[in-house]
C-alpha cells in the first residue's frame, strides 16, 4: 500500500486526487493532508479518509479550532506546517497540489527526505526546476509529473524512437480569450477570462491559460522534467483539449496522447508511478483526427509565452522573478486592479529591473520571489 500526503486537498487537482485515493482502496492509503483557507472542507476529508493522521491548514485559528475536536491527531499550520507533514511522517509519495510559489520548498522537502513527489504545482518547477534536477541527481527521491500535457509527452516518449523524433508538441487551447478582439483585450473582466472552454480549475491556473503563461511554465517544466532543451519542444493549438501532447517524427508521422479533458486520468497515472495501461496513436498526419482542430500558434496574442521562454534562456533567479511578478499580476487582475493586458507588461518590467544572479540557492529563490512581490506590489499602487 502506497501511504500518500496530499497537500493542498481542498482544490481542484487536491479533490480529485482523493477521488482517485478513493477509487483505489487496497492500493493508497492517506495519512495526512493540508487545506487552505477552505478550513471547513478539513472536516469532509477526515470521515471519508479515516487512515489521515496529521492535518496542515493555512490559518493557525482554523487548525487551534480543528485540534480542540481531534486530540488524536497532528494538527500544524502555516508555510512550516507543511514541511513539517512531510518531514514528521511517513509516507512514500507527497502529491502537491498546492497552487503558486508556496509548493516550492515541499517539494524540495519532501524529495530531501527521499519521497516520490507527484506534482501538479508547476511553479516548484518553473522556480526551482535547477535544485530539484540537482536532488534527483544525488538520488534523493523522484519527481511524477501530474500536468496532462506532460503525462501526455511521458507517454509519448515512453513509446517512441528516439532517433526518429523532430518535435515534442505539448497543445494548448489558447484559454478563454482565444477568439477574443486583440484591440479589447485590454477591456476583459476576470469573469470573461475565467470562462475556460474546455477545463474546470483553480482561478490562477484559468487565468494563467487566458494570457498562456501555463503553456510557457509547461515548456520550462517539460525541459526540467525530461531534461530536454526548449528548442525539443513546441506548441500546438488545440481548441477541443482532447490531444494533449504529440511527438513528430522527422517524417512527419506522429505518436499522439489522446484522452478526454478530465484530470482523473493524469493523476491516476502519476499515483500508479506511470504503471499503467495507455494507448498512444499512431497518425501519418493531423489532418487523420478528423474531428479535432489544430491551428499555429500567434506569439502577438500570448505575449507571456515569450517571457517564459526569455525567463528561462536567462537562467538563474530569472525563473523565480517570472512567476513571483506573475503571481501577483493574476491577483491584481482577479481583484480589479489591473488590466488583462498589464499581467504581460508588469511581468516585463519585473524581469528587466529585478537583479539578476546566476546560481541560486533557495533562500536566494525565496529572496528574488519577495523582492519581486514587493517591487509589483509598488507598481501597481503607484499606477492607480
Ligand atoms: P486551486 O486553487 O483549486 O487549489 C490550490 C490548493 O492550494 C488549495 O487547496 C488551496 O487551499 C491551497 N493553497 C493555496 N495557497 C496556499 C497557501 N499559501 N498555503 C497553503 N495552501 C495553499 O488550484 P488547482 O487548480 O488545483 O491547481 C493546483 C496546481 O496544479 C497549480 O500549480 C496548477 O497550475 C496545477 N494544475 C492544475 C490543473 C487543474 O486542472 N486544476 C491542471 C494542471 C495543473
Ligand atoms: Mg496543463
Amino acid at each position: 500500500m502506497k501511504r500518500i500526503i496530499l497537500l493542498g486537498a481542498s482544490g481542484s487537482i487536491g479533490t480529485q486526487t482523493l477521488d482517485i485515493i478513493a477509487k483505489y482502496p487496497q492500493e493508497f492509503l492517506l495519512v495526512g493532508f493540508s487545506v487552505g483557507k477552505q478550513a471547513s472542507k478539513a472536516e469532509d476529508i477526515l470521515d471519508r479518509f479515516p487512515s489521515v493522521r496529521a492535518v496542515c491548514f493555512q490559518e493557525k485559528d482554523a487548525a487551534y479550532a480543528f485540534k480542540d475536536d481531534h486530540e488524536e491527531l497532528e494538527v500544524l499550520y502555516g508555510d512550516s506546517g507543511l514541511v513539517d507533514l512531510i518531514q514528521e511522517n511517513e509516507a512514500d509519495m507527497v502529491v502537491n497540489a498546492l497552487v503558486g510559489f508556496v509548493g516550492l520548498v515541499p517539494t524540495i522537502k519532501a524529495l530531501e527526505a527521499n519521497r516520490i513527489v507527484a506534482t501538479a504545482n508547476k511553479e516548484s518547477l518553473v522556480v526551482g526546476g535547477k535544485l530539484i534536477n540537482d536532488l534527483l541527481d544525488q538520488g534523493k527521491g523522484k519527481i511524477i509529473p501530474i500536468d496532462s500535457e506532460h503525462v501526455g509527452v511521458a507517454k509519448c516518449l515512453a513509446e517512441a524512437e528516439e532517433r526518429k523524433i523532430a518535435k515534442i508538441k505539448i497543445t494548448a487551447s489558447g484559454g478563454a480569450l482565444r477568439d477574443y478582439p486583440l484591440e479589447k483585450l485590454d477591456e476583459v473582466t476576470p469573469e470573461q477570462a475565467l470562462a475556460h472552454p474546455n477545463w474546470t480549475m483553480g482561478k490562477k491556473i484559468t487565468i494563467d491559460c487566458a494570457t498562456m503563461m501555463n503553456k510557457g511554465f509547461e515548456l520550462i517544466e517539460a525541459c526540467v522534467l525530461f531534461r530536454r532543451k526548449m528548442d525539443d519542444f513546441s506548441i500546438l493549438m488545440h481548441r477541443e483539449s482532447q490531444m494533449h501532447a504529440c511527438v513528430e517524427y522527422t517524417n512527419g508521422r506522429l505518436l499522439c496522447d489522446i484522452s478526454s479533458p478530465d484530470m482523473h486520468g493524469p493523476i491516476e497515472y502519476a499515483l500508479f508511478e506511470g504503471q499503467v495501461e495507455f494507448e498512444i496513436k499512431h497518425v501519418r498526419s493531423l489532418k487523420k483526427l478528423k474531428n479535432l482542430h489544430f491551428f499555429d500558434f500567434d506569439p502577438s496574442r500570448y505575449p507571456c509565452v515569450e517571457l517564459a521562454k526569455k525567463a528561462y534562456e536567462l537562467g538563474g533567479n530569472a525563473t523565480a522573478i517570472l512567476n513571483a511578478a506573475n503571481e501577483i499580476a493574476v491577483n491584481a487582475f482577479l481583484d480589479g486592479q489591473i488590466a488583462f493586458t498589464d499581467i504581460a507588461y508588469l511581468v516585463e518590467e519585473a524581469l528587466s529591473d529585478i537583479p539578476l544572479i546566476g546560481e541560486p540557492t533557495l533562500e536566494d529563490l525565496i529572496f528574488a520571489d519577495t523582492m519581486t512581490r514587493s517591487y509589483c506590489l509598488e507598481r501597481i499602487r503607484l499606477a492607480k
